[in-house]
């Protein structure tokens, strides 16, 4: 098979580069270690920066997206049991976000793929990468008990944390930034009417967080220890938790019911450079991993997708390899932007197990500085909705 784009991983980054590539008439084949199925039953992400939101449009895959998601002008934090306060993201910098799970992105990504034809290989395994500085790159998979080969131009790895791209970096070229926090987010999915807002909480006995997929979907997390299980938090002690830590002005509004979905995760930040090596590009969860408490992974990997296709599209419209060029610098200067985001806003709303009462009274002075400072906000609301792309 010849392409010209192989794109490893069919999540969120590599469906959508397949797409805008596809509308710009460049072809990709797309190899996905699992199935379709198993991909759209992930629950993960659900808040979209304005620019993530217009570029899904611009593209063509945001209909259902604006029929079915919520926007919100700001969001909601509370600290010590006190009154939540608003902070008011249109006001501040006239943007807004949307509230629309990652789950159905991909839907209809899938979808729209099905429509103008993207090439999708699922349940492809041991991809492999070959002679990727030599100009004609290849790679290599396994589907149906066949190994086949696929000749391209470049290879975009959008394969994830865990995938076969960034580990092809040789290590002297490779350089990773990590940082891997105490505790971890256990996440639930209900189907009861959300919050109207978004509620950040920092309570003395951890992070709380009310968000939502849609009108009848909610998702609420509670910061727990990396040690315990999913069977140790039944439902009723879930809510339980989830009412102490959040604050007396949304306890009340707070519709319980039965968990459909209820998992632990991890908080790490972490960084690979370059996100460019001879003809492989990183691009989302390959190249970088952010706690989820800014909102910011899936956002991150829509961006490095805008920035990759635009450098494809010059590249093969124009002959202009000026952005190719650029790409890994340009992509990084956002994720250390969001990755600073992620880890700053995580250290301001969770308890530390190694916490002093400096410690403390330091975060509780930063969180009222937050509340009354219209500067502290703007500059908060900046970046929760999510710094312009680069031109
Ligand atoms: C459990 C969890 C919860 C999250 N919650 C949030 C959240 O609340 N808010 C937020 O902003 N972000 C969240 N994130 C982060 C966000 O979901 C990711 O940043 C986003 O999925 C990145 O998209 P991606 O396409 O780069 O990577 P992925 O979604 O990981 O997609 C990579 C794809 O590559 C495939 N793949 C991997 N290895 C190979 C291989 N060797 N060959 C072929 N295919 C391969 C995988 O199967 C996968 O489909 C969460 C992530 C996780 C894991």
């Amino acid at each position: 098979m010849r392409t010209q784009v192989a794109i490893i991983g069919g999540g969120p980054a590599g469906t959508l580069l397949s797409h805008v590539l596809r509308r710009a008439g460049i072809a990709s084949v797309v190899l996905e270690r699992q199935s379709r199925d198993y991909v759209l039953g992930r629950i993960r992400a659900g808040v979209l920066e304005w620019g993530s939101v217009e570029f899904l449009r611009a593209n063509e895959v945001g209909d259902r997206m604006d029929a079915e998601g919520h926007v919100h002008d700001g969001t909601r934090i509370a600290w010590a049991g006190r009154d939540s306060f608003y902070i008011d993201i249109k006001k501040h910098v006239g943007s807004q976000f949307m509230a629309y799970g990652q789950t159905e992105i991909q839907k209809d990504l899938y979808d729209a793929g099905d429509r103008i034809g993207t090439e999708i290989v699922f349940d492809a395994s041991d991809v492999e990468i070959h002679d990727i500085t030599t100009g004609t790159p290849h790679v290599t998979y396994s589907a149906n008990g066949d190994t086949a080969r696929v000749d391209c131009d470049y290879v975009a790895a959008c394969d994830g944390y865990h995938g076969v791209g960034r580990p092809t970096i040789p290590h002297d070229v490779l350089r990773t930034y990590e940082k891997v926090y105490p505790f971890g987010w256990l996440g639930i999915l209900s189907e009861t009417p959300p919050l109207p807002d978004l509620v950040y909480c920092n309570h003395p006995r951890g992070f709380a967080l009310a968000s939502m997929r849609n009108p009848m979907l909610s998702r609420y997390y509670v910061q727990c220890s990396l040690d315990d299980t999913v069977d140790e938090w039944p439902d009723e002690r879930f809510w339980e938790e989830l009412l102490i830590r959040l604050p007396e002005d949304t306890r009340d509004e707070v519709v319980t019911g039965p968990s459909i979905e209820k998992s632990i995760a991890p908080l790490r930040s972490f960084v690979a450079e370059p996100m460019r090596y001879g003809s492989l590009f990183l691009a989302g969860d390959a190249a970088h991993i952010v706690p989820p408490t800014g909102a910011k992974g899936l956002n991150l990997a829509i961006s490095d997708v805008y920035y990759l296709s635009r450098a494809l599209i010059h590249h093969y419209e124009r002959a202009d390899d000026r952005y190719l060029d650029n790409y890994s610098d340009m992509a990084l200067r956002r994720v250390w932007s969001a990755v600073r985001f992620s880890w700053w806003l995580t250290l301001l709303l969770h308890r530390f197990p190694d916490q002093t009462e400096f410690d403390q009274r330091a975060q509780e002075a930063e969180l009222e500085y937050l509340r009354s400072s219209h500067f502290a906000q703007a500059s908060m609301c900046e970046q929760y909705a999510g710094l312009p792309f680069e031109t």
